[in-house]
């Protein structure tokens, strides 16, 4: 894998396709600075070797237009005080302004320049947008995995304007690594923790994933249209009908390649889809009717913990119940525990997608897993085995 290592900066500017979409409060305050403490160990080599940086981003969804909220003018300070260095914001992304702000850059300086998303060519994937980023630098680094599944302008079209001197940065990189290590070369047993709302949304990551891995827990809302497929009394729960022979075929071809799938065999059931509702623990196959399975119960949390403490390498996506209701949380938090220690006993650990990150920083597991993936999207594509299109394009 060509990294940030491969290249000296000594007098050269680096192109670095950044994640800086950070939300802001009504004072335009940055509110969660993850992702740019998370770029910061890429910008900091490139200046340490002595080089410059020309720092890109989106923000928010402008769809092409100019709108001042979106500016990156209002990270401008945030940057600053994580990087410890005098950051230069201009106006402009690309174009005479740009190009010049650029052409000034001496070794050690940070440009920052204007939210790419205000020019609707970047989310097209427009080729002449991209040339004109690409005069901004000598090395195009891309470290925005955030992003790395679309084919924008700056997160995939750039790139081949660099010949050779294209690289991942290091969150790029150590994001490949940990899929990586999952999918193609993590320690046996390997197990996959999957829940969430739906099978529907789910589903090509499970059939992706049935050939790495050798136990599967299926917890969340997807529970249901397992047991309901294989003649369970699921009451009100939620339940795709049409993806129940899905499930079948799930379980059959994971019988046939020796995966051992778990699902809970109890559910604490609520007679209403809020926090506030009654509740009772029943088995998963006898829900009675008017009532929901809203999280995996204690029997269940008691066999997750066994498959998770002998697992080597584990991947988490998706909580196993609604996580959001305080009263639904218990089996979402457990797994959370039983992984903590797992990872503790030197287990690998990798969190990724949508909600499961969530979940993950809302009960404060985040240093308590090996690594806590930056991408919803990119991640959820990755597991599904798609090739990202900021990926192939450093490869290529
Ligand atoms: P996903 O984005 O597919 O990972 O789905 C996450 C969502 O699934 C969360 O918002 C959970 O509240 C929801 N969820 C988990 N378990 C259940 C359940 N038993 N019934 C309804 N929704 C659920």
């Amino acid at each position: 894998m060509i990294t940030i290592d491969n290249f000296n900066f000594e007098n050269k500017k680096a192109l670095i396709r950044v994640d800086f979409n950070v939300p802001l409060n009504d004072d335009f305050e940055v509110t969660d600075a993850t992702r740019i403490h998370a770029a910061r160990p890429t910008i900091i080599k490139v200046l340490e070797d002595g080089g410059s940086c020309v720092l890109m981003s989106h923000m928010g969804r402008p769809k092409g237009e100019v709108r001042p909220g979106l500016s990156l003018k209002h990270i401008e300070k945030a940057v600053d005080d994580i990087l410890g260095v005098d950051v230069r914001f201009i106006d402009a992304t690309v174009g005479p302004k740009a190009e010049e702000a650029a052409a000034s850059l001496k070794p050690g300086e940070v440009l920052m320049l204007e939210n790419l998303r205000f020019h609707a060519e970047e989310t097209k994937g427009d080729e002449h947008f991209a040339k004109q980023l690409s005069k901004l630098g000598d090395i195009y680094v891309n470290d925005a995995f955030g992003t790395a599944h679309r084919a924008h302008a700056s997160t995939t079209i750039a790139a081949k304007f660099f010949l050779e001197n294209k690289c991942f940065g290091y969150l790029l990189a150590k994001e490949i690594e940990s899929i990586k290590k999952v999918m193609e070369s993590g320690e046996k047993p390997v197990l996959a923790v999957l829940g969430g709302a739906k099978v529907s949304s789910k589903i090509t990551i499970i059939e992706n994933i049935l050939d790495k891995v050798d136990h599967m827990i299926i917890g969340g809302g997807m529970t249901y249209t397992f047991v309901k497929a294989q003649g369970g009394q699921i009451g009100d729960s939620i339940c795709e009908d049409d993806k129940q022979e899905l499930a079948l075929e799930i379980l059959q071809k994971a019988k046939e390649k020796n995966v051992q799938i778990h699902l809970p065999v109890d559910v604490k059931a609520a007679d209403d889809f809020s926090n506030g509702a009654n509740t009772q623990i029943v088995a998963v196959d006898q829900i009675p009717e008017g009532w929901q399975g809203l999280d995996a119960g204690p029997r269940s949390f008691e066999n997750f913990k066994q498959v998770v403490l002998e697992s080597k390498t584990i991947l988490w996506n998706g909580p196993m119940g609604v996580f959001e209701f305080e009263n639904f949380a218990d089996g979402t938090i457990a797994l959370g525990n039983f992984i903590a220690e797992a990872t503790e006993k030197g287990a690998f650990s990798l969190v990724g997608g949508g909600d499961s990150v969530a979940a993950v920083k809302q009960f404060g597991f985040q240093d308590k897993v090996s690594y806590v993936s930056t991408g919803g999207g990119a991640m959820l594509e990755s597991l599904e085995g798609k090739t990202l299109p900021g990926i192939a394009a450093i490869l290529g």
